[in-house]
Protein backbone atom coordinates (compact mmCIF):
# COMPACT_ATOMS: atom_id res chain seq x y z
CA UNK A 1 0.00 0.00 0.00
CA UNK A 2 1.21 3.71 -0.75
CA UNK A 3 1.47 6.30 1.70
CA UNK A 4 -2.16 7.89 1.59
CA UNK A 5 -3.81 4.53 1.33
CA UNK A 6 -2.18 3.05 4.36
CA UNK A 7 -2.87 6.20 6.35
CA UNK A 8 -6.45 5.31 5.94
CA UNK A 9 -6.32 1.69 6.10
CA UNK A 10 -3.86 0.47 7.65
CA UNK A 11 -4.33 -1.05 11.31
CA UNK A 12 -7.90 -0.59 10.46
CA UNK A 13 -9.65 -3.18 9.34
CA UNK A 14 -13.67 -2.76 9.70
CA UNK A 15 -14.63 -3.78 13.24
CA UNK A 16 -15.75 -7.73 13.12
CA UNK A 17 -19.01 -7.93 15.67
CA UNK A 18 -20.45 -4.64 13.19
CA UNK A 19 -18.61 -4.01 10.66
CA UNK A 20 -17.93 -0.30 11.93
CA UNK A 21 -15.30 1.53 9.20
CA UNK A 22 -13.85 3.59 11.63
CA UNK A 23 -12.24 1.78 14.60
CA UNK A 24 -14.46 2.34 18.01
CA UNK A 25 -12.57 3.81 20.82
CA UNK A 26 -12.67 1.23 23.18
CA UNK A 27 -12.77 3.36 25.98
CA UNK A 28 -12.54 0.03 28.91
CA UNK A 29 -9.60 -0.30 31.67
CA UNK A 30 -10.38 -4.20 31.46
CA UNK A 31 -11.44 -7.22 29.78
CA UNK A 32 -13.77 -10.34 30.91
CA UNK A 33 -12.10 -13.23 30.87
CA UNK A 34 -13.92 -16.52 29.79
CA UNK A 35 -11.56 -18.60 32.36
CA UNK A 36 -9.13 -18.04 34.58
CA UNK A 37 -5.96 -18.30 32.70
CA UNK A 38 -7.78 -17.83 29.29
CA UNK A 39 -8.46 -14.43 27.96
CA UNK A 40 -9.09 -12.79 24.20
CA UNK A 41 -5.48 -11.40 23.82
CA UNK A 42 -6.96 -8.44 25.91
CA UNK A 43 -6.65 -8.37 29.75
CA UNK A 44 -6.08 -4.29 31.00
CA UNK A 45 -5.65 -1.48 28.67
CA UNK A 46 -2.36 -0.20 29.86
CA UNK A 47 -1.16 -3.83 28.78
CA UNK A 48 -3.35 -4.00 25.20
CA UNK A 49 -6.01 -1.84 23.73
CA UNK A 50 -7.59 -2.14 20.35
CA UNK A 51 -7.85 1.52 19.55
CA UNK A 52 -4.37 1.93 20.68
CA UNK A 53 -3.21 -0.75 18.73
CA UNK A 54 -4.80 0.62 15.26
CA UNK A 55 -3.11 3.86 16.00
CA UNK A 56 0.17 1.63 16.25
CA UNK A 57 0.11 -0.33 13.60
CA UNK A 58 -1.32 2.72 11.38
CA UNK A 59 1.76 4.51 12.31
CA UNK A 60 4.63 1.73 11.73
CA UNK A 61 2.97 0.94 8.48
CA UNK A 62 3.70 5.14 7.42
CA UNK A 63 7.05 4.66 9.05
CA UNK A 64 7.86 1.52 7.15
CA UNK A 65 8.01 -0.11 10.55
CA UNK A 66 7.80 -3.55 11.98
CA UNK A 67 6.19 -2.29 15.37
CA UNK A 68 4.89 0.70 16.40
CA UNK A 69 4.50 1.89 20.07
CA UNK A 70 1.80 5.17 21.80
CA UNK A 71 2.99 6.70 24.58
CA UNK A 72 1.16 9.36 26.30
CA UNK A 73 3.27 11.81 25.21
CA UNK A 74 6.32 12.49 23.08
CA UNK A 75 8.57 12.54 26.24
CA UNK A 76 6.92 9.71 27.18
CA UNK A 77 8.17 7.77 24.43
CA UNK A 78 11.41 9.65 25.20
CA UNK A 79 11.32 8.25 29.26
CA UNK A 80 10.67 4.96 27.55
CA UNK A 81 13.10 4.68 25.12
CA UNK A 82 15.76 5.50 27.78
CA UNK A 83 14.66 2.58 29.59
CA UNK A 84 17.24 0.42 26.36
CA UNK A 85 20.01 1.66 28.97
CA UNK A 86 21.83 0.85 31.52
CA UNK A 87 23.10 2.70 34.64
CA UNK A 88 26.74 3.80 33.39
CA UNK A 89 25.99 4.13 30.18
CA UNK A 90 26.64 7.43 27.89
CA UNK A 91 24.57 8.77 25.25
CA UNK A 92 26.06 11.51 22.22
CA UNK A 93 22.81 13.84 21.97
CA UNK A 94 22.25 16.52 18.88
CA UNK A 95 23.00 19.77 20.94
CA UNK A 96 19.82 21.31 19.22
CA UNK A 97 17.11 19.36 20.50
CA UNK A 98 13.58 19.69 21.98
CA UNK A 99 14.01 22.32 25.03
CA UNK A 100 12.15 18.77 26.84
CA UNK A 101 14.66 16.68 25.65
CA UNK A 102 17.44 18.06 26.91
CA UNK A 103 16.10 18.53 30.22
CA UNK A 104 14.79 15.30 30.81
CA UNK A 105 18.50 13.94 29.97
CA UNK A 106 20.17 16.62 31.73
CA UNK A 107 17.57 17.12 34.99
CA UNK A 108 16.39 13.28 35.42
CA UNK A 109 18.15 10.74 33.37
CA UNK A 110 21.91 12.07 34.48
CA UNK A 111 20.65 11.65 38.31
CA UNK A 112 20.21 7.62 37.34
CA UNK A 113 23.55 7.39 36.48
CA UNK A 114 23.41 8.24 32.58
CA UNK A 115 26.11 10.18 31.00
CA UNK A 116 25.07 12.75 27.90
CA UNK A 117 27.33 14.99 25.64
CA UNK A 118 25.81 17.27 23.15
CA UNK A 119 27.09 17.57 19.68
CA UNK A 120 26.75 19.14 16.86
CA UNK A 121 25.71 16.36 14.84
CA UNK A 122 25.45 17.64 11.74
CA UNK A 123 29.37 17.27 11.76
CA UNK A 124 30.08 13.77 12.10
CA UNK A 125 33.44 14.31 13.41
CA UNK A 126 32.23 15.78 16.43
CA UNK A 127 29.97 12.59 17.27
CA UNK A 128 32.89 10.39 16.59
CA UNK A 129 35.03 12.81 19.20
CA UNK A 130 32.45 12.22 21.55
CA UNK A 131 32.45 8.64 21.48
CA UNK A 132 33.44 6.94 24.90
CA UNK A 133 34.04 3.48 25.56
CA UNK A 134 30.59 3.15 27.58
CA UNK A 135 28.80 5.22 24.73
CA UNK A 136 25.78 2.94 23.65
CA UNK A 137 22.97 5.40 22.38
CA UNK A 138 23.24 8.18 19.48
CA UNK A 139 20.07 10.05 19.90
CA UNK A 140 19.36 12.51 17.04
CA UNK A 141 16.82 15.51 15.89
CA UNK A 142 16.62 16.12 12.09
CA UNK A 143 15.36 18.98 11.30
CA UNK A 144 16.08 19.96 14.44
CA UNK A 145 14.21 21.91 16.57
CA UNK A 146 14.37 25.21 16.32
CA UNK A 147 17.38 25.82 14.04
CA UNK A 148 16.52 23.40 11.56
CA UNK A 149 19.75 21.68 11.39
CA UNK A 150 20.06 18.63 9.20
CA UNK A 151 22.64 15.78 10.10
CA UNK A 152 22.83 13.04 7.54
CA UNK A 153 20.82 10.15 8.44
CA UNK A 154 22.62 7.22 6.18
CA UNK A 155 26.26 8.30 7.46
CA UNK A 156 25.01 8.31 11.61
CA UNK A 157 23.17 5.03 10.95
CA UNK A 158 26.88 3.42 9.52
CA UNK A 159 28.79 5.33 12.28
CA UNK A 160 26.10 3.93 14.67
CA UNK A 161 26.52 0.02 13.34
CA UNK A 162 29.70 0.11 13.04
CA UNK A 163 30.00 1.46 17.18
CA UNK A 164 27.18 -0.85 18.26
CA UNK A 165 25.13 2.13 19.23
CA UNK A 166 21.35 2.16 19.19
CA UNK A 167 20.46 5.15 16.70
CA UNK A 168 17.09 7.04 17.96
CA UNK A 169 15.81 9.60 15.63
CA UNK A 170 13.01 12.08 17.00
CA UNK A 171 10.96 12.60 13.45
CA UNK A 172 8.72 14.93 14.93
CA UNK A 173 9.74 18.14 12.53
CA UNK A 174 9.12 16.04 9.22
CA UNK A 175 6.42 13.48 9.95
CA UNK A 176 7.05 9.80 7.97
CA UNK A 177 5.49 11.77 4.90
CA UNK A 178 8.25 14.07 4.18
CA UNK A 179 11.18 11.66 6.16
CA UNK A 180 11.33 7.83 7.16
CA UNK A 181 14.48 7.52 9.09
CA UNK A 182 14.05 3.81 9.25
CA UNK A 183 14.93 3.60 5.34
CA UNK A 184 18.26 5.00 5.84
CA UNK A 185 19.20 2.65 8.67
CA UNK A 186 18.24 4.04 11.69
CA UNK A 187 16.83 1.68 14.75
CA UNK A 188 14.34 3.73 16.48
CA UNK A 189 11.72 6.55 15.31
CA UNK A 190 10.44 8.58 17.36
CA UNK A 191 7.36 11.43 17.16
CA UNK A 192 5.78 13.88 19.15
CA UNK A 193 2.18 12.50 17.78
CA UNK A 194 0.90 15.94 19.28
CA UNK A 195 2.46 18.04 16.65
CA UNK A 196 2.00 17.23 12.76
CA UNK A 197 0.65 13.33 13.35
CA UNK A 198 -2.49 14.33 15.35
CA UNK A 199 -2.46 17.88 13.80
CA UNK A 200 -5.16 19.95 14.94
CA UNK A 201 -3.71 21.17 18.57
CA UNK A 202 -6.30 18.89 20.27
CA UNK A 203 -3.48 15.95 21.28
CA UNK A 204 -0.79 15.21 23.49
CA UNK A 205 0.67 11.71 22.46
CA UNK A 206 4.00 9.90 21.74
CA UNK A 207 5.38 7.41 19.74
CA UNK A 208 7.88 5.33 18.70
CA UNK A 209 8.37 3.13 15.44
CA UNK A 210 11.04 -0.09 14.78
CA UNK A 211 11.40 -2.72 12.96
CA UNK A 212 14.52 -4.54 15.61
CA UNK A 213 12.91 -7.17 17.34
CA UNK A 214 15.05 -7.21 20.16
CA UNK A 215 14.56 -3.27 20.68
CA UNK A 216 10.73 -3.46 20.19
CA UNK A 217 10.49 -6.72 22.94
CA UNK A 218 12.31 -4.68 25.28
CA UNK A 219 9.98 -1.20 24.91
CA UNK A 220 7.14 -3.14 24.50
CA UNK A 221 7.91 -4.74 27.85
CA UNK A 222 8.90 -0.90 29.20
CA UNK A 223 5.51 0.43 27.29
CA UNK A 224 3.77 -1.96 29.94
CA UNK A 225 6.18 -1.88 33.19
CA UNK A 226 6.62 1.73 33.22
CA UNK A 227 2.99 2.50 31.90
CA UNK A 228 3.82 5.97 30.55
CA UNK A 229 0.70 4.79 27.40
CA UNK A 230 -1.77 6.68 26.12
CA UNK A 231 -5.44 6.23 26.38
CA UNK A 232 -8.07 5.09 23.80
CA UNK A 233 -9.43 8.56 23.07
CA UNK A 234 -6.39 10.26 22.84
CA UNK A 235 -5.63 7.40 20.45
CA UNK A 236 -8.73 7.72 18.34
CA UNK A 237 -7.80 11.19 17.80
CA UNK A 238 -3.73 10.37 16.27
CA UNK A 239 -5.11 7.58 13.70
CA UNK A 240 -8.03 9.87 12.41
CA UNK A 241 -5.15 13.05 12.37
CA UNK A 242 -3.19 10.27 10.20
CA UNK A 243 -5.75 9.98 7.75
CA UNK A 244 -5.16 13.25 6.35
CA UNK A 245 -1.60 13.85 6.95
CA UNK A 246 -0.32 13.87 3.66
CA UNK A 247 -2.34 16.30 2.17
CA UNK A 248 -1.48 18.72 5.31
CA UNK A 249 2.28 18.26 4.51
CA UNK A 250 1.65 19.26 1.07
CA UNK A 251 -0.30 22.45 2.01
CA UNK A 252 2.06 22.83 4.88
CA UNK A 253 4.89 22.86 2.52
CA UNK A 254 3.56 24.95 -0.11
CA UNK A 255 2.41 27.66 2.41
CA UNK A 256 6.05 27.38 4.39
CA UNK A 257 8.03 27.97 1.26
CA UNK A 258 6.13 30.95 0.05
CA UNK A 259 6.42 32.22 3.85
CA UNK A 260 10.09 31.50 3.54
CA UNK A 261 10.67 33.70 0.30
CA UNK A 262 8.60 36.57 1.41
CA UNK A 263 10.55 36.58 4.34
CA UNK A 264 13.99 36.21 2.37
CA UNK A 265 13.32 39.12 0.76
CA UNK A 266 12.05 41.23 4.00
CA UNK A 267 14.41 43.53 5.27
CA UNK A 268 13.81 43.36 8.32
CA UNK A 269 14.81 39.84 8.47
CA UNK A 270 18.49 39.03 9.13
CA UNK A 271 18.69 35.35 8.36
CA UNK A 272 15.93 32.80 7.50
CA UNK A 273 16.44 28.93 8.52
CA UNK A 274 14.99 26.73 6.28
CA UNK A 275 16.39 23.31 4.77
CA UNK A 276 14.94 24.49 1.60
CA UNK A 277 16.78 27.49 0.61
CA UNK A 278 19.71 26.72 -1.30
CA UNK A 279 22.00 28.63 0.93
CA UNK A 280 21.36 26.55 3.80
CA UNK A 281 23.81 24.19 5.20
CA UNK A 282 21.97 20.67 5.04
CA UNK A 283 20.23 21.82 2.00
CA UNK A 284 21.99 19.36 0.17
CA UNK A 285 21.39 16.15 2.45
CA UNK A 286 17.81 17.38 3.31
CA UNK A 287 17.17 17.08 -0.48
CA UNK A 288 18.60 13.50 0.04
CA UNK A 289 16.80 12.21 2.66
CA UNK A 290 13.23 14.12 3.04
CA UNK A 291 10.75 14.77 0.31
CA UNK A 292 10.16 17.66 1.36
CA UNK A 293 11.16 20.68 3.45
CA UNK A 294 8.69 20.96 6.21
CA UNK A 295 6.59 23.59 7.49
CA UNK A 296 9.24 24.94 10.08
CA UNK A 297 10.35 27.95 9.53
CA UNK A 298 12.74 30.49 12.10
CA UNK A 299 14.34 33.43 11.50
CA UNK A 300 16.60 36.17 13.32
CA UNK A 301 15.55 40.02 12.98
CA UNK A 302 17.01 43.03 13.34
CA UNK A 303 16.46 45.01 16.35
CA UNK A 304 17.67 41.76 18.99
CA UNK A 305 14.81 40.57 21.79
CA UNK A 306 12.53 44.00 21.30
CA UNK A 307 11.76 43.45 17.92
CA UNK A 308 11.50 39.66 18.06
CA UNK A 309 9.28 39.96 20.82
CA UNK A 310 6.87 42.19 19.48
CA UNK A 311 6.73 40.84 15.97
CA UNK A 312 5.66 37.73 17.94
CA UNK A 313 2.96 39.88 20.31
CA UNK A 314 1.33 41.81 17.08
CA UNK A 315 0.45 38.76 14.77
CA UNK A 316 -3.23 37.77 14.27
CA UNK A 317 -3.47 34.96 12.46
CA UNK A 318 -0.06 33.28 13.22
CA UNK A 319 -1.37 32.57 17.14
CA UNK A 320 1.59 33.22 20.03
CA UNK A 321 2.13 29.44 21.45
CA UNK A 322 4.76 27.11 22.05
CA UNK A 323 3.90 23.65 19.66
CA UNK A 324 3.76 23.08 15.83
CA UNK A 325 2.42 20.84 13.88
CA UNK A 326 -1.20 21.74 13.72
CA UNK A 327 -3.47 22.88 10.69
CA UNK A 328 -3.34 26.72 12.66
CA UNK A 329 -0.11 28.87 11.84
CA UNK A 330 2.32 29.51 15.54
CA UNK A 331 4.50 31.77 16.11
CA UNK A 332 6.76 32.01 19.54
CA UNK A 333 10.03 33.41 21.02
CA UNK A 334 12.06 30.13 21.43
CA UNK A 335 15.25 31.33 24.13
CA UNK A 336 12.13 32.97 26.52
CA UNK A 337 9.50 29.77 25.35
CA UNK A 338 9.68 26.64 24.29
CA UNK A 339 13.64 26.27 25.02
CA UNK A 340 13.61 28.50 28.32
CA UNK A 341 14.97 25.37 30.29
CA UNK A 342 18.75 25.82 28.54
CA UNK A 343 20.87 27.60 30.25
CA UNK A 344 21.33 31.37 28.36
CA UNK A 345 24.95 30.87 27.73
CA UNK A 346 24.23 27.82 26.03
CA UNK A 347 21.39 28.95 24.11
CA UNK A 348 23.52 32.09 22.59
CA UNK A 349 26.19 29.67 22.30
CA UNK A 350 24.18 28.17 19.74
CA UNK A 351 22.79 30.22 18.03
CA UNK A 352 19.21 30.07 19.97
CA UNK A 353 19.43 33.88 20.40
CA UNK A 354 16.89 36.12 21.52
CA UNK A 355 16.68 37.53 17.83
CA UNK A 356 15.07 34.27 16.78
CA UNK A 357 11.56 33.80 15.88
CA UNK A 358 9.98 30.35 14.76
CA UNK A 359 6.75 29.47 12.66
CA UNK A 360 4.85 26.50 12.55
CA UNK A 361 3.36 27.19 8.92
CA UNK A 362 -0.17 26.32 9.37
CA UNK A 363 -2.58 25.79 6.15
CA UNK A 364 -4.57 28.66 6.10
CA UNK A 365 -4.51 30.69 2.97
CA UNK A 366 -0.70 31.78 2.73
CA UNK A 367 -1.67 35.29 1.89
CA UNK A 368 -3.43 35.44 4.92
CA UNK A 369 -0.41 34.60 6.46
CA UNK A 370 2.00 37.11 5.02
CA UNK A 371 -0.60 39.89 5.58
CA UNK A 372 -0.05 38.44 9.19
CA UNK A 373 3.57 38.96 9.13
CA UNK A 374 3.22 41.87 6.89
CA UNK A 375 1.04 44.26 9.52
CA UNK A 376 3.26 42.89 12.16
CA UNK A 377 6.47 43.93 11.15
CA UNK A 378 4.79 47.27 10.28
CA UNK A 379 3.33 47.92 13.18
C1 LIG B 1 7.01 18.57 21.23
C2 LIG B 1 8.22 17.80 20.96
C3 LIG B 1 8.62 16.75 21.79
C4 LIG B 1 7.87 16.40 23.06
O1 LIG B 1 6.60 15.94 22.77
P1 LIG B 1 5.35 16.08 23.79
O2 LIG B 1 4.26 15.38 23.04
O3 LIG B 1 5.11 17.53 24.00
O4 LIG B 1 5.75 15.38 25.04
C5 LIG B 1 9.72 16.02 21.43
N1 LIG B 1 10.43 16.32 20.32
C6 LIG B 1 10.09 17.34 19.50
C7 LIG B 1 10.92 17.62 18.30
C8 LIG B 1 8.98 18.11 19.80
O5 LIG B 1 8.67 19.13 18.99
Amino acid sequence: MRFETAAIHAGQEPEPRTGAVVVPIFQTSTYAQPEVGKHTGYEYSRTQNPTREAMQDCLAALEGGKYGLGFASGLGATTTTMSLLKQGDHVISSADVYGGTYRVFEKVFRDFGLDFTFVDSTNLEEVEAAKKPNTKMLWLETPSNPLLQITDLKKAAEMSKQNGWTLVVDNTFASPYLQRPLEHGVDVVLHSATKFLGGHSDVVLGAVVTSNDAIYERLSFSQNAMGAVCGPFDSWIVLRGLKTLAIRMDRHVANAEKVVSWLSENSQVTKVLYPGLPSFPGHEIAKRQMSGFGSMISFYVEGGEAMAKKICAKTKVFTLAESLGGVESLIEHPGAMTHASIPEEIRSARGLGDDLVRLSVGIEHVDDLIDDLDQAFRS
